[in-house]
């Protein structure tokens, strides 16, 4: 049975068709602005899923968020970046617009369920992900079932205080890791400190420049804190910035070695450096909803 995948960024709107076997039957990837331009955000969802999908025959849809989301991943609670879709009934309208079952969840759980297929880590155990965008998103899977916590808000490893910082995060708190230590940060040094460089030779120009290395160390510590709080068996880490041309890799590990615990969980750490396919996301939506609705 097909699955529809979707993915909605802040700026880019993904959705594909998935069959039974992973393979990507199709896939769209549009600016989200030309998706919502009404004020009616799960009418314009309903449309562009009836536009894309046409006669195709379909069991499911998943779609993930760049979002905080209630307990039950119904809805998004909190979204900097699409702040249209906070607090909307997407899984109620649209099961009942399209007649399938709607899954929604944050879009690192789906990039955490593709991972977890695509290196074949067993279920048992405590699997951690880590992804380093424009913020820095995390997902944490306990015995084959993603973390969700109390209130729907687990595994936010991107919104730990750093200890001295002034800078406003997208959540509206101020001194987040996430705020220091991502994408944003990055360009906004850029832009303050080397406008001369293009974002793209940042590391390979100024990786070892204090400010460049104070993310690197900064982007460890999320890594660090995660794995001396829960003692994971597999670390997956990746995203955008680990692309960037000359990532320190050499540097980001030396952090590792010194703010992990010793002589464990260090001297057995597994991590796995995930690739950032750009079918990702739907794949693993797809992963995501075939194993909640055991379909
Ligand atoms: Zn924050």
């Amino acid at each position: 049975m097909n699955v529809v995948g979707i993915d909605i960024g802040g700026t880019n709107f993904r959705i594909g068709l998935v069959d039974d076997s992973q393979n990507v039957l199709k896939l769209e990837k549009v600016p989200v602005k030309t998706v919502f331009n009404s004020d009616d955000p799960l009418l314009d969802l309903s449309n562009k899923i009836i536009e894309f999908t046409k006669e195709e025959k379909y069991g499911a849809i998943a779609i993930g968020f760049p979002a905080t989301m209630n307990v039950d991943r119904t809805r998004v609670v909190q979204a900097p970046n699409i702040a249209f879709m906070e607090n909307l009934p997407v899984c109620e309208v649209l099961e009942k617009k399209l007649n399938v079952p709607v899954v929604a969840e944050r879009d690192v759980t789906f990039a955490l369920s593709y991972d977890m297929h695509k290196y074949e880590l067993p279920n048992e155990g405590i699997i951690c992900g880590i992804y380093y965008g424009t913020g820095i998103g995390n997902a944490i899977c306990i015995n084959g079932v993603p973390l969700t916590g109390q209130h729907g808000c687990a595994g936010e490893i991107g919104h730990i205080p750093v200890f001295g910082s002034t800078e406003v995060c997208g959540c509206g708190n101020v001194g987040c890791l996430e705020a220091e230590a991502g994408g944003k940060a990055l360009a906004k040094i850029q832009k303050e400190d080397y406008p001369e460089t293009s974002i793209g030779d940042m590391f390979t120009k100024h990786a070892n420049d204090k400010k460049v290395k104070n993310i690197v160390e900064l982007m460890v510590n999320a890594v660090a804190t995660e794995v001396n709080i829960l003692d994971p068996a597999y670390v997956l880490l990746g995203g955008g910035v680990f692309k960037m041309k000359d990532f320190p890799i050499e540097m980001f590990n030396e952090f590792i070695r010194q703010k992990v615990r010793k002589p464990l969980p260090l001297n057995e750490l597994k991590i796995i450096y995930a690739d950032d396919e750009i079918d990702k996301s739907v794949v693993g939506a797809s992963i995501y909803a075939r194993n909640k609705l055991k379909i």
